[in-house]
């Protein structure tokens, strides 16, 4: 009888973001499969698991999504229960989607496991309030790296009048900022650039549109990160500061 794949999230990095059902499937899990993003102190939550480290930069082989998808599938061949555990969200750039569809293809059941996806902890953790009333009237959640190097369409973002977080983002800032002031966006909308969110290294660099990238590179902000670009990101530095002060 073939196992079960459980697609987890494991949030963004601090370990006390982890769900209660995550903690549940680690337990339970007799293999677990962890991407890079993952903060490994969460493994503590298993108990005898088998970890197999299957992140990009941990070095999988040349093609790691395959060998991904082959890894999970002969674990839950054998009967056992997999934990795929990733950053974030499994199904926010995360290919928890696709995932499942194969397995799915292949006879094996799967699960997915919400976490809380980078974006909205870094925004959290920074006091900045994604859909703040009156300011903003929603969120769009972006990435700025695609398969096929193809660009969004930043113009129409400038003009949807949400609040953008964009992952993927370090490497592009020239062209995010680019794009959305072709699309009409103040050079001056306020900008939240947040590394390593929600961990104890994480670290906040408060710019605009225009200055954005100077900024980063004198931040050196480097990836993970997210930006948050809106008025929000604005606002929320004031709130941050009346409750310093
Ligand atoms: N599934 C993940 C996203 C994976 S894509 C999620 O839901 O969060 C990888 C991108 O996510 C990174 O390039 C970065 O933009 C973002 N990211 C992941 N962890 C992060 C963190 N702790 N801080 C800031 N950005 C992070």
């Amino acid at each position: 009888m073939n196992g079960k794949v459980w697609l987890v999230g494991a949030g963004p990095g601090d370990p006390e973001l982890l769900t209660l059902k995550a903690v549940k499937a680690l337990n339970q899990a007799d293999v677990v499969m962890i991407d890079d993003l993952v903060n490994p102190a969460v493994l503590e939550h298993c108990s005898g698991a088998r970890i197999i480290r299957v992140g990009k930069r941990g070095g999988c082989r040349s093609t790691p999504q395959e060998f991904i998808h082959r890894l999970m599938l002969r674990h839950a061949r054998q009967g056992k229960c997999v934990v795929r555990l990733k950053g974030g969200d499994p199904c926010i750039f995360g290919r928890g989607g696709e995932e499942a569809e194969w397995l799915a293809a292949r006879g094996v059941d799967s699960e997915l496991v919400n976490g809380i996806t980078a974006g909205l902890a870094g925004a959290t953790n920074c006091g900045i309030s994604l859909t703040l009333r009156g300011i903003s009237r929603g969120v769009t959640l972006v990435t700025a790296h695609t398969q096929d190097d193809s660009s969004l369409n930043w113009s129409a973002l400038a003009q949807s009048g949400t609040t953008l977080v964009v992952y993927m983002g370090v490497a592009k800032l020239a062209d995010i900022r680019d794009g959305l002031l072709a699309g009409g966006m103040s050079d001056a909308m306020p900008v939240a650039m947040i590394e390593n969110a929600s961990l104890p290294q994480q670290r906040e660099c408060r710019s605009s549109l225009g200055r954005m990238q100077l900024d980063a590179l004198a931040f050196e902000l480097k990836s993970p990160a997210i930006l948050v670009i809106g008025e929000v990101a604005a606002a929320a530095a004031v709130v941050a500061l009346a409750q310093s002060a």
